[in-house]
């Protein structure tokens, strides 16, 4: 059986608690996990400290970049071991796992090995009176040891999109992965190791959040600053945590995203691109939409058409090439998301599509499956249009204007993303900036830009990391001024 051990400045360390890590696929065991106690997130946390006041902390951002690429590289050779842990893990298509998740977390590294050499730093001169004259510039120095807790449902991605920039402004990171998806942050630790990251920069610590790794982090007095992406809930916890020692953090939490289609949109391109904003990763995506709203002259036509192409949605094992959906993450998340089917139906909702459980007669039916689900007539303000269900659902329903679907896309305590399909210029404009997200597209979904802010506002999250937001979130600036005299007068 494999064994997914913590790894602690520099060395892999074993525990005695072990718990079992699932594919979601055929619920089989995929490997053990060595969940860290708080003497490891402590000795973790310590070596951190080390490497910042050893040779790490004199490191120049050019060696760092170097280091990082070599990171990407690492990555891109071993991407056959990160696509089968990664498979394992989420029992996520060939096709998503191949394009998104593994090559973006190469990606992350190069971008911020990019920007941490590019990135201008501050520098302004002030004229005094007298004729005499301050240069304030600002230094870059990094927080310290960060705190970095991420989610199952794009896991190398979304732990990669921390590490990496984290690494970039010289801090070392103690950095737990979801207790469902072990498998790539073990990898990426090997990697660490490949290339040489001196001991105590990359400690990688496995187990689960209350009572646990997750916890022990979050709570450490001695933690400089917390990142975390996953539930809104789970936010409230850890601010907790964090209020403590004023810690710095940052937040990516859920979101109920809306989805505005008016009727002169290309509609074929529309219905591609809803097919990927509802469906990608079984719906497993804070950004996903969750509301869609159809502009009345083609709300009949797009409800068909929708419920038509989810009937042909090939639910399959990771590795078919004709497979476009996987499983959900887990049994206790299949269990979230079948009560909110149920939940549907106390609602009043008409279901188009889905609603149950696929039968395979095979392995699967083991599995975390739940079928692709279309819902329509509930009123705005039904628990099921409210809250983040996060799996493979969506709710249709028709408007009448521009302002009316601004108003009811915006009823949300949720920011984090929209959609808009128009071919109206003027409309593509006024309709995704009223949207109150941090991330409004138009005519796409999840077209990412690294060095654009990405994050939500409300119960969505807290800050924007990407590009020089990131790099402002792990790092301390200093600015120093310096009072330059006139020249005496002779
Ligand atoms: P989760 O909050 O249950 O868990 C996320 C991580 O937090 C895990 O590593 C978990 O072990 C840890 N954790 C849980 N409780 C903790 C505690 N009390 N203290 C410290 N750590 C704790 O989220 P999830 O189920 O893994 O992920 C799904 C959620 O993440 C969804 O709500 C989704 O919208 C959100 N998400 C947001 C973004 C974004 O960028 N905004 C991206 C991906 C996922």
């Amino acid at each position: 059986m494999k064994q997914y051990r913590n790894y602690i400045n520099g060395e892999w360390r074993e525990s005695a608690r072990r718990f079992d890590d699932h594919n979601p696929v055929d619920g089989s065991v995929v490997a053990q996990v060595h969940e860290a106690d708080r003497q490891a997130v402590d000795d973790a946390i310590r070596a951190g400290h080390a490497a910042i006041t050893g040779d790490w902390g004199r490191t120049s951002p050019t060696e760092r970049a170097a280091l990082l690429n070599r990171i990407a590289d690492e990555i891109d050779r071993r991407q056959a071991d990160f696509l089968e842990a990664e498979m394992a893990d989420t029992g996520k298509p060939f096709s998503m796992a191949s394009t998104i998740d593994i090559p973006r977390g190469a990606a992350n590294f190069r971008a911020f090995a990019d920007l941490i050499k590019t990135t201008p730093l501050e520098c302004f001169q002030t004229d005094l009176p007298n004729g005499a004259k301050a240069l304030n510039y600002t230094v870059r120095k990094p927080l310290g040891v960060v705190g970095i807790i991420s989610p199952w449902n794009l896991p190398l991605l979304l732990f990669t999109w921390k590490v990496a920039p984290a690494l970039a402004c010289g801090n070392a990171v103690v950095a737990k992965p979801s207790e469902e998806t072990p498998g790539t942050a073990t990898l990426l630790a090997e990697v660490m190791e490949t290339v040489g990251l001196p001991p105590g920069v990359f400690n990688l610590v496995h187990g689960f959040g209350p009572n646990s790794a997750g916890e022990f982090i979050t709570s450490h007095p001695d933690i400089d600053a917390i990142t975390f992406t996953g539930e809104s809930r789970t936010g409230t916890a850890i601010m907790h945590a964090a209020a403590e020692g004023v810690k710095p953090i940052s937040f990516e939490l859920g979101g109920k995203n809306a989805a505005i289609i008016f009727a002169d949109c290309d509609f074929d391109r529309m219905l591609d691109g809803m097919m990927r904003a509802i469906f990608l990763n079984a719906g497993q995506v804070c950004l996903c939409s969750e509301r869609v709203y159809v502009e009345r002259p083609i709300y009949e036509k797009f409800c068909e058409a929708l419920t038509q192409r989810v009937r042909d949605l090939r639910l399959g094992w990771p590795n078919d090439n004709d497979t476009q959906m996987g499983p959900l993450i887990s049994a206790e998340h299949r269990e979230k998301v079948l009560s909110y089917f149920q939940l549907a139906r106390e609602e009043g909702a008409r279901f188009l599509a889905g609603g149950g459980v696929p039968e395979f007669g095979d392995d699967r039916d083991n599995g975390y499956w739940v079928e692709p689900t279309v819902i329509a007539d509930l009123s705005d303000n039904a628990r099921c249009l409210t809250e983040e269900v996060f799996g493979p659902i969506c709710h249709v329903a028709p408007f009448d204007t521009e302002a009316e679907v601004i108003a009811r896309a915006n009823n949300t305590r949720y920011g984090l993303a929209a959609t808009t399909w128009t071919s109206n210029l003027d409309r593509a404009h006024r309709v995704s900036a009223a949207m109150n997200v941090g991330l409004s597209w138009v005519n796409s979904w999840f077209l990412r830009d690294l060095r654009t802010p990405f994050g939500g506002a409300g119960l969505s999250g807290i800050g924007r990391e990407g590009g020089t937001h990131s790099l402002n979130f792990y790092s301390e600036l200093t600015n120093v001024c310096i009072q330059l005299d006139p020249e005496p007068k002779t």
